[in-house]
């Protein structure tokens, strides 16, 4: 008897290992796993009738008790600086954004890990969703097998994916269990075969979760740091009131310990009037005293509803004189897909009033207060 659809095993997101164990229950030499990982994610074919070097009796066992299902896409919008975002239906009735960041000499696509999120960031719109539920591993690599094979087509250009950052909704590092055989099919040359630092993994600071990955070297590590003190970050990162700075940045040092030849990406959302001043670039360069490392100023996004503003042109380039001037690579994110809302914090809809937006941010910092 078949397996009906529900309880089929979908191959798409067993790394080398899953898929060596799922033949080897069915009695099946190792090397089945590689042929299976060449036919699903190099050649994207996703009907076993066609894997042609499997024989017929194992092609058909494996009609019966296994499917190849990458998410089904609901929407497709091409910004005019080429950014592409995906709308990708998932399993259950959920749907999850994935964006393609084309540079000259690179191609970003950033994935999600969670429908939503329950890290609650104050400036942050997925915040506003609530979280959903984890995506499973084969939803997380689906995201990367569906942008390659629509990039390959010629309606797309034919552009390439060399770059994965885990910067779309989610935080990856509370979903470590789907997110590590994503990350193992990355590497695998028989799937993605990126090199350990063109993925990047990006964490609000789960500390447990940063030491979960220290002994493994493959990928790169950004953390979103957006403020230099407690009280700020609380503020901004809640998580912060769990994992303090002294112990997120003590558990960045023993990341960088653990890989001599490695640096962390610290991310710095700048945001108007509250992160954004000469004491926070100072704070930074402090903080960050002896750690091997660059910063990324990322304008803050706007979206409906929110207080914030981004900084102005005028204050990032004074922070990034500072953090610069004591010697730390300091890079601005360039603001991709406006106007296809596909920048982190999608721009929808109307913006309140300056009135409005002074009265929300009163509100928001007394209530900040009270709950400290
Ligand atoms: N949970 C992970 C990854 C998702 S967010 C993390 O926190 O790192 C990816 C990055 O976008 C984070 O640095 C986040 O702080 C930033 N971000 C979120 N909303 C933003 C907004 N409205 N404007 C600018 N950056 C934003």
């Amino acid at each position: 008897m078949p397996a009906s659809a529900a309880t089929k095993t979908n191959l798409i997101g067993l790394d080398r290992a899953g898929l060596e164990a799922f033949f080897a229950n069915l009695g099946e030499k190792p090397y089945r796993a590689r042929q299976l990982l060449q036919w699903i994610h190099q050649r994207g074919v996703t009907d076993f009738a066609l894997m042609s070097d499997l024989s017929r009796k194992l092609r058909e066992q494996l009609q019966g008790l296994a499917e190849i299902r990458p998410p089904r896409p609901v929407r497709e919008q091409i910004s005019s600086d080429g950014t592409v975002k995906w709308l990708l239906s998932e399993s259950g009735g959920s749907a999850i954004e994935t964006v393609f960041i084309p540079e000259e000499n690179r191609g970003t696509l950033c994935i999600s890990s969670q429908v939503g999120c329950m890290l609650n960031c104050t400036f942050c719109s997925t915040a506003t969703q609530g979280f959903k539920r984890n995506l499973d591993a084969a939803e997380i690599i689906g995201q990367v097998w569906y942008a390659v094979q629509s990039l390959g087509t010629e309606r797309l250009g034919q552009r390439r994916v060399t770059n994965i950052v885990f910067m779309g909704m989610g935080e990856p590092l509370l979903n470590l269990g789907a997110v590590k055989p994503a990350l193992s099919l990355l590497r695998d040359d028989l799937a993605y075969g990126l090199a350990s630092r063109r993925v990047t993994i990006s964490t609000a600071g789960v500390v447990p979760g940063i030491d979960q990955l220290s002994s493994g070297d493959e990928f790169a590590l950004a953390v979103s740091l957006h403020a230099p003190e407690d009280s700020l970050r609380s503020q901004l990162v809640p998580l912060n009131r769990k994992y303090p700075l002294s112990e997120l940045m003590a558990a960045c040092r023993r990341f960088v310990r653990a890989r001599p030849r490695r640096s962390i990406t610290f991310e710095y959302t700048m945001i108007e009037g509250v992160n954004d001043d000469y004491r926070c670039a100072r704070g930074m360069v402090r903080l960050l005293n002896g750690i091997p490392c660059k910063i990324n100023l990322i304008p803050f996004n706007p979206f409906p509803g929110t207080p914030f503003r981004p900084s102005t042109d005028e204050a990032i380039y004074e922070f990034q004189k500072v953090t610069r001037a004591a010697g730390i690579i300091t890079t601005v994110r360039k603001t991709r897909g406006d106007d296809i809302d596909a920048a982190c914090g999608q721009l929808v809809g109307k913006l309140l009033s300056p009135s409005e937006r002074r009265r929300v941010v009163q509100e928001q910092l007394a209530l900040q207060v009270l709950t400290a």
